[in-house]
């Protein structure tokens, strides 16, 4: 046992009590942990500032002065202890909402105190809550040189005396026991040097206890590097394994299907960006290495067909394809578009989902194993076990962010030779999370939309405007388009004041009456024959308004709807808006784009609907979601490490990152196997996280 995986009840100061409270509420386990366990913020206590320096922006202040009076107030659960504390400035309230016994058996008027605390405004004067309280004395004035860390810890820890100063005391006992040893450097030093990094032992022990501001920013500075570089290293280190050690499967024909349907079926010429990547994907699939590619587009990029002639590919080296959604709406969706795209070419393409049980499942699950189905559409169900395929070849995965690094590697257990895998991205990624999500692919990018597309206009909305927004309606529809309406919820919600999709009904019943406008609804709960009856009479324009819930979201394609009206759009995640919207601007008409908000929202979601209004860029619109949620709340990061990371910030760290992937990549270049000397630490060091991380396994 080393000394930082010591149990943290070992630790001077600890004990049995307090490593349960460790344990249980703050998921310290060992001394390592408490090492990780890195203050949220550093506050000057060497210095003491005066009473009348406190502003409305001051957070925290130490303050130095005398109480005069102590008095109760209120009764019951609002009764409050409160006191006035002066020095040669001013003076200030202090309140107590509990421990009003302690604090008046222990403090004595007239007496020097040094207090600490965050000014609260009320009602234009400030007071502190609950202060810090230590009497002056030359040993209290020596201790408070350098920066002192804050912890945080729970309310539950706090009522069992673990706050910020136990935590830092005991954090204090712990680097003070720690010797440079037990924090070895596994860094090159070349490394080092260019980088200009403090070692990992100063590291750590600065990040808790900084001397200075400068040291901490390197401290910060080094660990970050080490978060991103270890994900990076990693990552790499993967793809190359993959490039040199496995072999994929090379397609040297595309001369029958993959032929046939671009003469005879492609609907429309391909973009420009569309033939490159399909060359990006030809070259991989010759190459005889296996393909590991992502292919990031915006909506309506035309994606779909990308995957399709990929997949031709495969089949016309006798090689079978799958195509693999995130949901059942989505595979079906897919399905639907691509089933009577290769109609009479002699292609089996099935859908297989959850819902897909009996005859049916048993014909599909045996013709797969025998060969005769070509394309098989569905869930990720299609990497399970049971599922057998004679030669599989090629993957496509649709990913919507929400296959992780592990997933995509259990394909390769299905066969010697792993398929080819192409990684879809619904909607386009910041780039810092796709090097961090998806750092072991390659990467295609379709940054151009099919010609003829105008920008869709979007405004924002309240209720004050539903009439002009109707009337503006009737002109679309008088001109012969057709209209989506959105709503967030299925059924009324008690709590939230949603308009539910059953009111808007009625009341667009009421604006648009039969029989000169017809109106479709479709929503999750619907059976699927309805739902798809309901579809196909919007498709062919015999409704000519939609009302509908978030399943209309992807995959659905109707030209000559140019109107895109999303209820409580304040409710909404940026992505979710951009897909909806994405539904609209389909065809050569102007589209339009109305975001109906509550005429009271908060900040953030005013700043969503901006950015909507500002922007059809679904990249651009993708690193604001970033900024505005970061990346714990976006689909798919929890397995990814981008959010394990406990200091680095890939929105804010962004030059960090580069950095560390740059310095990944020459290392990975010329030592994969990091067997030279230098590199060695570094190679050791990463097998011991190995072992701790299940996601890292699978390189
Ligand atoms: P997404 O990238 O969002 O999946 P789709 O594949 O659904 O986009 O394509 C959006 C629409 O654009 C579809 O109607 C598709 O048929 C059409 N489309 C795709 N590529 C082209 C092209 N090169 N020229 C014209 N229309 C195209
Ligand atoms: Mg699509």
């Amino acid at each position: 046992m080393s000394f930082l995986t010591s149990p943290i009840e070992y630790l001077k100061g600890v004990g049995p009590q307090r490593a349960e409270v460790m344990r249980k509420e703050l998921e310290i386990h060992t001394f390592g942990d408490l090492l990780y366990y890195f203050p949220y913020r550093y506050v000057d206590r060497s210095q003491i500032f005066q009473i009348r320096d406190i502003n409305p922006n001051t957070q925290f202040i130490q303050l130095k002065g005398e109480m005069e009076s102590f008095k109760m107030e209120g009764a019951g659960r609002t009764k409050r202890l409160k006191a006035s504390f002066s020095d040669a400035t001013g003076s200030i309230e202090l309140v107590w909402f509990q421990g009003a016994e302690w604090v008046l058996k222990n403090l004595r008027p007239n007496v020097e105190y040094i207090i600490f605390g965050k000014p609260n405004l009320f009602n234009s004067s400030f007071s502190i809550p609950h202060p810090e309280i230590e009497l002056v004395t030359q040993q209290k004035l020596e201790e408070k040189k350098g920066l002192q860390p804050l912890y945080s810890t729970s309310e539950r820890a706090k009522k069992k005396f673990l706050d910020s100063k136990a935590l830092q005391k005991v954090t204090r006992q712990l680097i003070d026991s720690i010797k440079e040893n037990d924090i070895p450097e596994y860094l090159p030093k070349s490394i080092l040097e260019s980088q200009h990094l403090i070692s990992r032992y100063s590291a750590y022990q600065n990040i808790h206890f900084p001397k200075s501001e400068n040291i901490l920013d390197d401290a910060k500075y080094r660990i970050k590097f080490e978060e991103l570089f270890l994900i990076q290293l990693r990552l790499l280190k993967m793809k190359h394994n993959r490039g040199n050690t496995v072999r994929g499967y090379v397609f040297e024909k595309i001369d029958h299907f993959f032929d046939k349907f671009y003469k005879d079926k492609l609907p429309f010429e391909l973009t420009g960006a569309q033939k490159r990547v399909l060359k990006e994907i030809r070259k991989d699939t010759l190459s005889g290495k296996q393909m590991n590619r992502l292919v990031q587009g915006d909506v309506g990029s035309g994606k779909t067909i990308v995957a399709l002639l990929t997949m031709l590919m495969g089949i016309d080296n006798g090689f079978q394809a799958c195509l693999m959604a995130p949901t059942e709406i989505l595979a079906q969706q897919h399905f639907e578009s691509i089933e009577p795209l290769v109609r009479g070419l002699g292609i089996e393409v099935v859908l297989l989902t959850g819902s897909v049980k009996g005859k049916t499942r048993k014909y599909i699950l045996n013709n797969l194993a025998e060969g005769n189905i070509h394309i098989i559409i569905g869930t990720h169900a299609l990497i399970e076990d049971h599922v057998v395929f004679k030669n599989l070849g090629m993957v496509v995965v649709d990913e919507q962010h929400r296959f992780g690094v592990a997933q995509r590697a259990k394909l390769w257990a299905k066969g010697a030779t792993p398929p080819h895998v192409l990684v879809m991205s619904a909607t386009p990624i910041p780039r810092t999370l796709a090097m961090t999500l998806y750092g072991d692919l390659d990467n295609s990018i379709i940054d151009e939309l099919p010609p003829g597309r105008k920008p869709i206009k979007t405004v924002m909305r309240t209720d004050a405007d539903r009439s002009r927004v109707f009337g503006f309606m009737r002109d679309e529809i008088a001109s012969g388009r057709q209209i989506y309406i959105v709503y967030p919820l299925i059924e009324e919600s008690e709590k939230l004041d949603l308009k539910d999709l059953q009111d808007g009904y009625e009341s667009i019943s009421r604006a648009f009456p039969r029989p000169q406008y017809q109106i479709g609804i479709v929503h999750g709960r619907m059976k699927p024959a309805d739902k798809d009856f309901e579809m196909q009479r919007f498709a062919r324009n015999e409704t000519q308004i939609l009302i509908a819930t978030t399943v209309i979201e992807v995959g659905v394609n109707i030209p000559n709807a140019s109107v895109m009206i999303i209820e409580n759009a304040e409710r909404f995640g940026l992505s979710q808006l951009h897909q909806l919207r994405g539904r609209v601007g389909r065809g050569a008409e102007q589209s339009y784009c109305i975001l109906m908000t509550h005429s009271k929202i908060g900040n953030d979601s005013r700043k969503r609907i901006q950015v909507m209004c500002n922007t059809n860029d679904g990249f651009v619109i993708a690193e604001e979601d970033l900024k505005l949620r970061g990346p714990g709340d976006l689909d798919g990061t929890q397995q990814s490490g981008a959010v394990n990371l406990k200091l680095a910030n890939i929105t804010e760290d962004v030059h960090i990152l580069e950095q560390a992937r740059e310095i990944a990549f020459t290392i990975i270049d010329k030592d994969p196997n990091l067997t030279q000397p230098e590199n060695q630490p570094l190679r050791r060091h990463i097998d011991s996280i190995l072992l701790k991380n299940p996601w890292s396994k699978i390189s």
